[in-house]
């Protein structure tokens, strides 16, 4: 290539500099402006006359402060240059970021200053949307998985600085995955919103809530003084769900299942930290759910998963680990004993009681419900003729039966045999069948429950009014009483809708000449309104818990 004379080269650099993309700036030693290129001018705004002759301190945003200038500047006379990212001014007030280099030219004796600069507001703004789809969940705008993965370690190891102790509580929606098959995708993600907006309401300066996923959300609570901390937003974020979520879409009940555990008291590294909060989850869910659980060593002997499995269910079956609890149903009138509920409980070696919300699906699933199904029928029969044997005046003992049981015809013989081996009278028996299952099996139930209606035992409806009854069908069917779910009873007497609909149902049932139960009464206001519009029986907290049969108290109920 041939040499290019002096005033050539001079020509091409001052072209350079001309049309360069980058901005550039030229100062003296005194850092006083010497000349700038015109990209300067279109980024900065300034034109050369305006700042010729000037240090450029037009251009301090002022979000850096003195000695982050001071560091630039040993940089450049130390190593003859700097490169950084900072932040400047435009002659319109705005403050931009640039990536910018500075060098010092000493050629020739004299000192210069050459700043070369790019704008990269755009790139950073872009930066800041990866940043933000990689660490936030675009519906709630909490920190997502990955963001409470940093965070949590990050507290951990705060907490290990400061000595503090550090509350891990995880969050799992109870049924969500139903709710959002009923409500929608986008109604229930408005639900969810709902949710953390209470549940934010719960928390202090030092708790950040994170979703995890789907509908698990966690807590960190930092500078805990013990588990009690831990516990107290426990029980605000469950008081807090528990009011109905209301909205135009939706009038609905959400509830959780919290699991806790403690830095340092449980483990001393997040990832078993977390692990351990998930275990108390899984507990808390088989504990019945909207409860929350604090971690223990025993916990792992099994999660909920591996406590579901078929194996697990069949072995409680040989192994003798159900159990029945009896809950009485008294005349409203006069408050005498009319019935008892039998209720399933599966007393586990380890867990302890498990409620039948917790497998009667998994066991249903499975098939295995129609052992369990047979079980619960005879033991119900046969304490029923062990308090007799012992004076005790019992008119009826029921029964639940699932949907699953009324589909296959051996139930008939059961019951039949059931009844025969234990000298009960027919009547002294009563199957409650909930209002689906009844609806459900349409043809094939309804020859069942017509023979069992022949041979005389009774029949009830359960948790009557959150199916869609055909009336019609109602009346073609052998059955004598319904029960009122529990959810139009725990808003009465305050609430008008829950009003009318039991009172509806009372006088229909009434009318078809069917007798009526309101299950979870847990109140004498409760009580006294449904005493008002004519219901006969009631069942719930307020006059006994589910209880062992041998913890009955007869004597209550004369
Ligand atoms: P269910 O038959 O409607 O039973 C009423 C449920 O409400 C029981 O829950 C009872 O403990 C609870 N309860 C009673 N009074 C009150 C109250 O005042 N307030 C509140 N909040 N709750 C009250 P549990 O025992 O957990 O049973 C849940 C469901 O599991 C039962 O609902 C029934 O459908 C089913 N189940 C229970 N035992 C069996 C069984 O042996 N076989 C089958 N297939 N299902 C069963
Ligand atoms: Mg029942
Ligand atoms: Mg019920």
């Amino acid at each position: 290539m041939n040499e290019l004379k002096i005033e050539d080269k001079l020509r091409l650099y001052a072209s350079a500099f001309e049309n360069a993309l980058e901005c550039m700036m030229i100062t003296d030693d005194t850092r006083r402006v010497i000349a700038v290129n015109p990209a300067f001018e279109r980024i900065t705004g300034f034109s050369p006359a305006e700042v010729t002759g000037k240090r450029p301190s037009f251009l301090d945003s002022k979000t850096h402060n003195m000695s982050f200038y001071r560091t630039i500047w040993r940089a450049v006379r130390v190593n003859g240059s700097w490169q950084g990212e900072i932040q400047s001014r435009r002659k319109t007030g705005e403050i931009y970021s640039e990536w910018l280099s500075i060098t010092a030219l000493t050629r020739g004796g004299a000192l210069h200053y050459l700043a070369v600069f790019t704008d990269i507001t755009h790139r950073k703004e872009y930066e800041s949307t990866l940043y933000a789809l990689a660490n936030y969940d675009p519906l709630t705008g909490l920190a997502n998985r990955n963001l409470f993965n940093e965070r949590i370690e990050l507290a951990i190891k705060r907490a290990a600085h400061s000595r503090q102790k550090l509350a891990l509580l995880i969050l799992d929606m109870d049924r969500f995955k139903s709710v959002r098959m009923t409500l929608g995708q986008a109604t229930a993600d408005q639900l969810l919103l709902a949710a953390v907006t209470r549940i934010k309401k719960c928390l202090g300066p030092n708790e950040t809530l994170a979703r995890l996923g789907g509908d698990e959300f966690a807590i960190i609570a930092e500078n805990v003084h013990d588990a009690t901390d831990a516990v107290r937003i426990a029980r605000d974020v469950l008081s807090t769900m528990s009011r109905v979520f209301l909205s135009k879409e939706y009038e609905r009940y959400l509830t959780c299942s919290i699991g806790i555990s403690v830095y340092p008291d449980d483990c001393v590294d997040a990832n078993f930290l977390q692990k351990n909060a998930d275990t108390a989850t899984y507990r808390a869910k088989l504990r019945g759910r909207n409860n929350f659980q604090m971690y223990g060593p025993d916990m792992h002997v099994a999660t909920f998963e591996q406590l579901l499995l078929e194996n697990n269910l069949r072995s409680a079956i040989s192994n003798g680990e159900f159990c029945l609890f009896y809950q009485p149903i008294v005349d409203a009138e006069t408050g005498k004993l009319a019935r008892m509920e039998s209720l399933i409980r599966w007393n586990h070696p380890e867990l302890g009681l498990i409620p039948p919300d917790v497998f009667i699906r998994s066991a249903e699933e499975s098939g295995l419900i129609y052992k369990i199904g047979e079980w619960v029928i005879r033991e119900a029969c046969q304490q029923f003729q062990t308090w007799k044997a012992n004076g005790i005046d019992l008119p009826v003992v029921s029964v639940n039966v699932s949907a699953v049981q009324l589909r296959k015809m051996n139930l008939f013989s059961i019951v039949a045999s059931a009844i025969r081996d234990n000298r009960l009278k027919p009547g002294e028996l009563e199957l409650e069948i909930t209002e689906s299952s009844a609806m459900q099996n349409s043809d094939a139930s309804f020859g069942f429950l017509k023979d069992l209606g022949s041979l005389g035992v009774g029949l009830s409806i359960d948790d009557f009014g959150v199916g869609y009854s055909s009336l019609a069908y109602l009346k073609r069917l052998p059955i004598h009483r319904l029960k009122i779910d529990r959810s139009f009873v725990r808003d009465l007497p305050e609430d008008s809708d829950s009003k009318a609909i039991a009172a509806a149902i009372i006088a229909m049932a009434h009318s078809l000449e069917l007798g009526v139960i309101a299950e979870g009464v847990e109140s004498l206001p409760q009580l006294n309104y449904l005493r008002s519009i004519n219901c006969d029986e009631v069942q719930g907290f307020y006059f006994a818990q589910p209880m062992p049969p041998n913890e009955v108290d007869f004597a209550r109920y004369q």
